[in-house]
């Protein structure tokens, strides 16, 4: 069977540059996909204008049954999957006038539940020597920083995905109540929900087969429609290191589970 690509939230910045990437380095078939499937067809039919052939497929990472379905799909026609980029991601503008209860609800829900939705079902259609990048935020160490040094403690010491899907709905349910602050938590919806993903990263690749390699990354700060376009590298600087942590050869030991920047690991 064909190798195959998936890249969530692939048709506009960083996540479609990856793609644009991928056609030209992977060996197999690469899937934009995208929760809108005419925004998604639109981006394929760009990329086919500088000759690549991306595939598409819709995939809403919040719609549990859009996210089963790809699955599926991916089981039957090519045995699994052998790069996961989780891309997708949703951030408010700083001048956006949602209450913070909203903000942390919304955000986390995208960034921290819908990616989950995707890992839970593409964990057990993982193929030998597959590559899963999560693509957070250097934020995430930021936010973990300026939180309270008990709750960075707990932070660090989540051992399993129940463990950090808790915090995060700590984190939600402190925003509706006022108590974010009591509680250690910062108010950034977004670096909080970042967090969620950077310790997740080296919890799954605890649990995954020898040969598969799961990292997390920070791409830069982008010029992408979620920068409102303030960002300094191109959308094609933002995929390297998404597109270093997919294509790490075979055999590859590292890096492994780690936090990576401009192609370097990140402790924290
Ligand atoms: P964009 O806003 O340009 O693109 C975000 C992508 O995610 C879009 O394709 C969007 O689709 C998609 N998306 C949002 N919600 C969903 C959903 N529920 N299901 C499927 N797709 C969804 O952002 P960037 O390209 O800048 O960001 C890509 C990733 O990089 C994000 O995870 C972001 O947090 C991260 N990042 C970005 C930085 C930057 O400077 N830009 C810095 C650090 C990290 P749609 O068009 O339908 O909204």
């Amino acid at each position: 069977m064909s190798k195959v690509a998936v890249v969530t939230g692939s048709n506009k910045g960083i996540g479609y540059a990856i793609v644009r990437g991928l056609c030209k380095k992977f060996d197999g078939d690469v899937f934009l996909t995208a929760r809108d499937e005419g925004r998604g067809k639109n981006a394929v039919a760009e990329l086919n204008k500088e000759g690549l052939n991306p595939k598409f497929h819709q995939l809403d990472i919040e719609d549990k049954e859009s996210v089963e379905r790809l699955a599926q799909f991916m089981k039957a026609e090519y045995g699994g999957v052998d790069i996961l980029v989780n891309n997708a991601g949703f951030a408010f503008k700083n001048a956006a006038t949602e209450p913070v209860a909203v903000q942390a609800e919304v955000t986390v829900d995208i960034n921290y539940f819908g990616t989950l939705n995707v890992i839970n079902a593409m964990m057990p259609i993982l193929k030998p020597g597959a590559r899963m990048v999560n693509v957070s935020s250097i934020v995430s160490q930021w936010t973990l920083t300026k939180s309270s040094p008990e709750l960075r403690e707990k932070m660090l010491a989540s051992k399993t995905i129940e463990d950090v899907t808790q915090i995060m709905r700590d984190f939600v349910s402190a925003a509706k109540d006022g108590s974010l602050e009591q509680k250690g938590y910062t108010s950034s919806s977004y670096g909080n929900s970042k967090v969620g993903i950077s310790l997740l990263t080296p919890i799954l690749q605890a649990a995954v087969a020898d040969g598969v390699l799961v990292n997390a990354c920070c791409p830069g700060y982008v010029d992408t429609d979620m920068s409102s376009h303030k960002g300094h590298k191109t959308i094609d600087q933002g995929a390297d290191t998404p597109l270093y942590l997919a294509l790490l050869p075979p055999n590859s030991q590292q890096p492994k589970g780690a936090f990576v920047s401009e192609q370097k690991v990140v402790d924290w």
